[in-house]
């Protein structure tokens, strides 16, 4: 795949921006040349990080002005891509760049150093902690290594809380030296106000669903409209779900088979995925059900015959499980239980051939009938 979402972020020798959607955006962010601390804020799965990233190469790169180098069609990028700046910012090691990163994220890109596994039975940190963030203002007052400034990207700035916040205060108001801060966040409204207030806000969108399916189709994906369905037209989100092996065909087949209470499909993957798919065909039933249109499954991939009060039971159970997905539940059984009750809302469709309905094949048959 062309772009390894977590390992090396950034534009590369090329000239061209991985995440082209993201283009203007950042052309808008590096024009705010006076604006020391910036929130790019829009939709999970746009790219914040990624936005956080590529605007700190753009700010630390040794040669800007040769950044018009991506070819015909391509997006410029606002970093060259070639300067040693460049590259150690996409190797991870430039000395005036700081990413601080929830711990857990932190594990899940592959970016944690041994000693930051976390040791036993204790879960890796969904916050970024104070420790982390005391850490980051003293890296911060240090001289610039290579003599240009430094850039802080914090990610996501959420994962901060009050007291963590309130300790950014006082760097965000007043940068030492030439520091430059880019915060990123789904939802600025889960800042505190004095946070929000110091910063120059900076919106992501999602690429229109054609640009989205063409860069998805760089990637490698033959057929990316299903996952982009299921994505919520994210591409990045999309591109996760393909590399859990959700497939356009697993996906044809998950709807019916939970409607028919088989976990199978689903064991295996990682809870909260499992509750977010659940609920997303739940949704999607739902909306059938009161002779609405799905959003998230193709039609045609939705079992029939959903019974509705059943369906909004199953849905408050989803809910309950996806507060609490960190339970010591056993997770196989877990996944059995909420598939069973998906069951009981589809109680003929997953169980007898349906006559008489429009498209009625059976939702059972493909799990029964001869391949
Ligand atoms: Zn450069």
């Amino acid at each position: 795949m062309g772009v390894n979402v977590g390992a090396a972020i950034g534009v590369g020798p090329e000239g061209q921006l991985p995440l082209p959607w993201l283009g203007d955006a950042l052309q808008r962010a590096h024009a705010l040349t006076h604006a020391h601390a910036l929130l790019g804020h829009g939709p999970a799965g746009v790219g914040q990080l990624e936005f956080g990233l590529l605007l700190a190469q753009s700010w630390l790169c040794e040669r800007p002005d040769s950044q018009r180098s991506a070819g015909h069609g391509a997006v410029p990028a606002m970093a060259c891509g070639r300067c040693d700046s460049c590259h150690l910012v996409r190797s991870r090691s430039h000395p005036d760049l700081l990413v601080v990163l929830p711990e857990a994220l932190r594990l899940q890109l592959g970016w944690a150093d041994d000693d930051e596994k976390p040791k036993g039975e204790a879960k890796p940190s969904r916050e970024i902690r104070i420790a982390q963030l005391r850490e980051a203002i003293d890296w911060a007052q240090r001289t610039s290594g290579r003599g240009r400034g430094k850039a802080l990207v914090i990610h996501p700035a959420d994962a901060m809380n009050t007291t963590t916040a309130n300790a950014l205060l006082k760097t965000l108001e007043e940068p030492p030296g030439q520091l430059r801060i880019v915060l990123t966040t789904a939802d600025p409204e889960r800042l505190l106000p004095t946070v929000r207030s110091r910063c120059q806000r900076v919106p992501l969108a999602l690429p229109a669903p054609e640009q989205a399916a063409a860069w998805l189709r760089a990637q490698g994906l033959a057929e990316p409209g299903p996952l982009l369905a299921l994505a919520g037209g994210s591409p990045l989100e999309a591109l996760a779900l393909a590399a859990e092996g959700l497939t356009p065909e697993v996906l044809a087949e998950l709807p019916r088979r939970v409607a028919a209470g088989d976990p199978a499909v689903l064991q295996g993957r990682p809870i909260p995925r499992v509750v977010e798919l659940l609920l997303k065909l739940a949704h999607d039933a739902m909306a059938l059900a009161v002779g609405g249109a799905p959003r998230h499954y193709a039609a045609a991939s939705l079992p029939v015959g959903g019974d509705l009060p059943a369906l909004v039971a199953w849905q408050r159970e989803l809910l309950r499980a996806a507060r609490h997905d960190e339970h010591p539940w056993n997770a196989g059984l877990l996944i059995e239980s909420l598939v069973s009750q998906a069951a009981a809302a589809w109680p003929v469709a997953a169980r007898a051939p349906q006559r008489g309905q429009p498209g009625g094949r059976a939702a059972g048959a493909s799990l029964h009938s001869p391949r």
